[in-house]
């Protein structure tokens, strides 16, 4: 069976064609990382330099911050990097950009890591093959670096490329300029290589109060470019760090860090988001000066940006979404309406929905949001082909076949059987009863019908005195029968619609057909089916581009609603994660949580592309 997601074919993942690949190819055909070694496990100047050739053509990296569950946003950048590396002979890093100790906890390295494995990359982490006791994997952590980020930055300060700069927060800020002014030179900017380097030590060995000094790169405070106006390198910050423990009370800047990370882990392309454009000329700037001083290998890294992925109704910041779980708007990073990998799993979505949908959305320079609609319509075309196919009764309503026993016998069951998928003639067939008691929609009854309404209705006489005769209706894969009336609660609630069967019309055999019906319903049999708890989820945010205005505000009130309903037999036995499609109701997940304690919880997908009844 074939879906969508791999039509193209496992090779062209990233198809079509895109910006980075022609920089790829352009590096692959003049050689540009030839002559790279790869020493193993990075952390140290010296550690490649000893390796044989480097076996990887090319070296990427996905390097998220663990002070989150992974998004949407970052299923894209992970696709990309890993596809890329895997089209190109190369391998692909997880690194933990583990370098601001008040944010990050284990928790969230651990659920990064699950998310990777879960879309399918844990095989592009390992060696290939794995050597019994080698380092299995390319997982990484920026915190492994900090002694030589250390010895980099002394580095720095003993070329005369950085200096301690003790002005407060506020004065540098103002002396920083802005996009019209120049910035002013710091009053600490001329200090001596040895002045700089006794007061960086101080502040390493914590004779120095938080926010007392920073360590700064001593670039140009007149640069149009604000970012090479003498960034922050290290500042002073006394918080345990999940990794190196209070071994450290200063930290690197990320700027500062991320290009070296790159450099020590021999990345050749790294891949980020259009922000951090402006941040290139240092990044360039910070690896050309420890190349000229023998610190890292030459030809180092390149940094390439390509528009982050925006999809509307969703939010995609970490510290957004930690603010819905944090404050109890959702039920935690993996509630089913949360755009987190693990909510999208909960959700029903697959990795290759997710890869599906990263390669549709493209990948290009230009941002813009991606409709929501096209997340929904990459999961359908991968679950379409493959799903089974049940049926459900959302709001159910009892339906007596008021002649039944009189037709078929008492308390007779017949046999009803449907097509597992219709799209895939080896999946079988499922096998259903009917008998004189079913459950229905309660919107397929109406005792007047609006116009179009072609379910169950009985005989009437409408506004201009027209006797109009009862509808006749197929039961799915059941018999055809015909709406007698209904009854009604003292408030006007529907308890309970009767018909009528028709004789010899039961789905499949001969002449079953001869009767005209006006619609088709689904409906599951009172004697055999299952109750289960279904979920119905709608987008979480209201607005169509959350996050510019206050977020609560932007929330749909309304995104979550249960209903107590009934399925097939058949999915009593369906495990945690089984993915089906309700006919006229959409995809819908068995719920990983609470599932296997004997209730049935069912979480929607999404819905069908088409409304019933249109
Ligand atoms: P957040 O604001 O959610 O914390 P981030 O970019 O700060 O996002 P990181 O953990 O630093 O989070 O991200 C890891 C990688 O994922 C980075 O390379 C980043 O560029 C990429 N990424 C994050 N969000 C998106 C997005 N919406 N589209 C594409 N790539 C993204
Ligand atoms: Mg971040």
């Amino acid at each position: 069976m074939t879906s969508p997601a791999d039509k193209d074919g496992a090779k062209n993942a990233v198809a079509p064609s895109n910006f980075l690949r022609h920089v790829i190819e352009n590096d692959l055909a003049t050689g540009t990382y030839q002559g790279r070694l790869w020493g193993g496990s990075p952390g140290d100047a010296q550690h490649h330099a000893q390796g044989p050739a480097d076996p990887a053509k090319v070296r990427m990296r996905f390097p998220p911050e663990p002070n989150g569950y992974l998004h949407i946003g970052h299923a894209k950048s992970i696709w990309l990097n890993f596809e890329m590396a895997k089209e190109y002979d190369g391998v692909c890093h997880l690194r933990f950009d583990d370098t601001n100790p008040e944010k990050e906890e284990q928790e969230y390295v651990d659920a990064i890591r699950d998310a990777v494995k879960w879309l399918g990359y844990d095989s592009l982490l390992a060696d290939d093959p794995v050597q019994p006791g080698a380092v299995a994997d390319h997982v990484y952590f920026a915190s492994n670096y900090f002694d030589f980020m250390y010895r980099a930055a002394e580095y720095l300060i003993e070329a005369g490329l950085a200096y301690v700069d003790e002005q407060t927060p506020d004065e540098m800020r103002a002396n920083r300029g802005d996009f019209g002014k120049p910035g002013i030179d710091s009053p600490f900017r001329s200090r001596t290589v040895a002045e700089n380097l006794a007061r960086f030590r101080e502040m390493r060995d914590g004779q120095l109060e938080d926010g007392a000094a920073i360590l700064r790169a001593k670039i140009d405070m007149a640069s149009p470019n604000i970012n090479l106006r003498d960034p922050a390198l290290y500042r002073i910050r006394r918080a345990t760090h999940h990794n190196t423990g209070d071994k450290w009370c200063i930290y690197p800047m990320y700027t500062f860090a991320h290009p070296i990370e790159d450099a020590l882990e021999q990345i050749t392309h790294s891949i980020c988001t259009l922000e951090f454009e402006d941040q290139r000329p240092f990044y360039d700037w910070l690896l050309d000066r420890l190349a000229e001083g023998g610190l890292i290998a030459s030809p180092h890294p390149r940094q390439y940006e390509f528009a982050r992925l925006n999809v509307t109704h969703v939010i995609t910041s970490k510290r957004k979404l930690r603010q819905l779980v944090e404050e109890g708007h959702v039920d935690g990073w993996d509630d089913p309406r949360m755009p987190t990998l693990a909510g999208l799993r909960r959700r029903g979505y697959t990795p290759e929905a997710l890869k599906l949908f990263c390669e549709r959305s493209g990948v290009t320079k230009s941002g813009g949001w991606i409709d929501y609609a096209s997340l929904e319509a990459a999961l359908r075309d991968t679950l379409d082909p493959i799903a089974p196919r049940a049926m459900a009764v959302l709001d159910p309503v009892k339906l007596v076949i008021t002649n039944w026993d009189a037709l078929m016998g008492e308390g007779f069951l017949d046999d009803c059987t449907a097509p597992t998928n219709p799209h895939d003639a080896e999946a079988g067939l499922r096998h259903f009863k009917i008998g004189r008691e079913i459950w229905i929609e309660r919107t397929d009854y109406e005792d007047i019908p609006p116009k179009g309404f072609n379910r169950l209705f009985p005989a009437y006489t409408n506004a201009s005195g027209q006797a109009i005769a009862a509808s006749k209706v197929r039961l799915k894969y059941g018999h055809t029968i015909e709406c007698t009336g209904a009854t009604r609660d003292a408030d006007g609630k529907l308890l309970e619609v009767q018909a009528t069967l028709v004789p010899d019309t039961k789905s499949g055999t001969p002449g079953a057909d001869a009767v005209k019906v006006k619609g088709n319903i689904t409906w599951v049999a009172v004697a055999d089916a299952v109750a289960a708890e279904v979920r119905l989820y709608e987008r979480l945010f209201a607005a169509a581009n959350p996050g510019s205005g206050e977020l609560l505000d932007e929330l749909n009130k309304n995104s979550l609603s249960t209903s107590a309903a009934y399925v097939e037999p058949a999915l009593a036995t369906a495990g945690a994660g089984a993915a089906f499609q309700f006919e006229r109701h959409g995809y819908f997940v068995v719920d990983t949580k609470g599932s296997g304690t004997g209730q049935h919880l069912f979480n929607r997908a999404a819905g069908m592309r088409d409304s019933w009844g249109k």
